[in-house]
């Protein structure tokens, strides 16, 4: 059995199909003519981003917006003025073309690959992508094509690219298995979108596994293995066969409002990390979006997002939502969500440091830019701002204060916008806990981010393996502040929702219903399995739950209490 990233979960069973890449190796040729190498490296550029725009249009055509958008930053790549340029100039200092666009295009990948941001890092896969397509062209190679693939394939690469995928018949192909990449990486947000079960960051796994071999993958947890026996083999295609039926089994709840077993209705939102997502949150039943992460539209460029770019994003979720709420988080940089361009200083402890919206009340003026997109965007759907990483009021007025000076400036342009937008606080600090029913005297909503709510009660680093496991919901520190922050809200009569993945464990979900939680938001993918866990317990039980459960002072007696209490 062998062990990778369990990036995509399902099982898949079927026959190993090994990707064979093209050879770029070439012998380097000195005294070319540098007009000649220069049209070769034009023509391989105008190819490279024909051919991408065809993969673009088959993804369009076949709903992948996101992974479309995924290509079309490798036309930017390929179109990239600065990239252009150095090549060009090596070529014209002697370089053959092959040569030249190899060596910027390494420099470029070693830059983003020594990153520390791991969202950053991943793009170095697009410049690689981007290398071979243009050294392919430039050597007469094929590029690895998954096109014509048959029936129940696993489909094992070194590394899977965006353009590989651009033509993978979802049918055809029953998991993916990869030797590079993260859970955050393209691969792995194109498998889990087309629902495909994958196993990334398998070692040497084109070595190891041999084509046409009988491989079973187990996407939820990491395993691969390689010509399994019999009995191995029925029991995977028992616990396949068992998923496929929990999966159509979830069907009911589609199309249903989310309430709980004594009939109280609950709002599930979806948390999307660019526009694009609106729609797999609307595919997969959403009633909104509860977080939108305005950064990856700021990680996703190279400099900032100008208002009209911005507009441009939000307004999109905003008419895909089609009146829904959607909450749109402002800019929360720093930490560990580096955006380069942007330099902010190297810090000794970047999470206690000068990030998100104290990065944003100290440049009010750029600030400004992304409130103003998002009143103008508010026109056309119902926006919520929320803000980020907040420890004190003042930071809530402060905002306030901006929007509504921003809001004159649309009156002095004759813009429109919803005069009454809702402006909230992430509830992701222990200061914002502890003050929250100061916060909920002058927010419209709460949406508690666990993700670092856990992490900074806890003071447990939210990556870091070697403190995992001080960093769960179910610690009585984590459980009184939560209980706390809703408790707050709630009387305070604003709305409290939860952005964080505690929202989604099925065992925490009735210790938030106990809690009194009103608005859950997940990722698209876990929103039927949600609703339907929420509809399985009353609040009496819940709240019996709850009760039982804060008497603990372990984690362990917690867990242990839910997973007997699991329905
Ligand atoms: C959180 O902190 O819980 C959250 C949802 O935001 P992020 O994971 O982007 O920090
Ligand atoms: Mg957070």
């Amino acid at each position: 059995m062998y062990e990778g990233v369990n990036a995509s979960d399902g099982i898949g069973i079927g026959v190993a199909r090994v990707a064979v890449e093209p050879d770029l190796t070439f012998t380097p040729k000195a005294g070319t003519d540098a007009t000649e190498e220069k049209k070769r490296y034009e023509s391989a550029r105008s190819k490279f981003v024909e051919m991408t725009n065809k993969q673009i249009e088959s993804m369009q055509s076949r709903g992948l917006v996101a992974e479309a958008g995924i290509m079309a930053a490798h036309i930017e790549f390929a179109e990239d003025d600065g990239m252009i340029e150095a090549i060009n100039a090596d070529i014209e200092a002697g370089k053959q073309a092959e040569q030249a666009v190899k060596d910027t295009y390494d420099m470029y990948y070693d830059m983003f690959s020594a990153m520390e941001d791991e969202l950053f890092r991943e793009r170095a896969a697009d410049i690689a992508d981007v290398r071979t397509g243009l050294l392919a062209d430039l050597l007469g190679q094929e590029l690895v094509d998954l096109s014509t693939l048959p029936e129940n394939s696993i489909v094992v690469v070194r590394e899977l690219t965006p353009s590989m995928t651009a033509d993978i018949d979802k049918e055809n192909v029953a998991a993916i298995v990869t030797e590079t990449g993260g859970r955050t990486s393209h691969a792995a947000i194109i498998c889990r979108a087309l629902e495909i079960p994958a196993v990334l960051s398998v070692e040497n796994a084109t070595s190891i596994i041999e084509g046409g071999s009988l491989c079973i993958v187990d996407g939820t947890n990491g395993t691969v293995q390689v010509a399994p026996d019999d009995d191995t083999l029925t029991e995977y295609r028992e616990k396949a066969k068992k998923l496929a039926e929990e999966k159509a089994a979830l069907e009911a709840f589609r199309g249903v409002p989310t309430k709980t077993a004594d009939g109280i209705e609950k709002l599930l939102v979806a948390n999307i990390g660019n526009p694009s997502d609106a729609e797999g949150a609307a595919e997969h039943d959403a009633e909104g979006v509860g977080l939108f992460r305005s950064e990856f539209l700021f990680m996703d460029a190279t400099e900032l997002p100008s208002e009209d770019e911005q507009f441009a994003a939000y307004q999109k979720v905003a008419l895909r939502m089609k009146g829904q709420p959607v909450i749109i988080r402002t800019l929360d940089v720093g930490g560990d969500k580096e955006i380069p361009y942007m330099d902010l200083p190297k810090e000794e402890n970047p999470f206690l440091g000068y990030r998100a919206i104290r990065y944003c009340l100290n440049n009010p003026e750029e600030y400004k830019v992304q409130l103003r997109a998002l009143l103008r965007a508010s026109a056309f759907g119902d926006i919520k701002i929320m803000v980020p990483l907040v420890t004190c009021i003042d930071e809530i007025r402060k905002v306030k204060a901006l929007v509504e000076e921003c809001k004159k400036e649309l009156d002095e342009r004759g813009v429109d916008y919803n005069p009454n937008i809702e402006v909230g606080t992430m509830v992701e600090t222990p200061a914002a806990s502890l003050i929250a029913d100061i916060l909920a005297a002058e927010c419209d909503f709460f949406s508690i981010g666990t993700n670092d709510l856990i992490g900074y009660t806890m003071c447990a680093d939210r990556g870091q393996d070697k403190v995992a496991y001080l960093y769960n919901p179910y610690q009585p520190a984590v459980l009184r502040s939560l209980q706390r922050i809703i408790a707050e809200g709630n009387k305070a009569g604003i709305m409290v929702g939860m952005c964080g993945e505690a929202a989604a464990d099925p065992l925490f979900i009735p210790v938030l219903i106990g809690f009194g939680l009103g608005e859950f938001s997940v990722s698209a993918p876990s929103i039927l399995k949600a609703r339907r866990i929420i509809s399985l317990w009353t609040k009496e039980e819940a709240d019996a739950l709850v009760d039982k459960i804060m008497q603990f002072q372990t984690d362990a007696e917690v867990k242990a209490a839910l997973q007997a209490a699991a329905k």
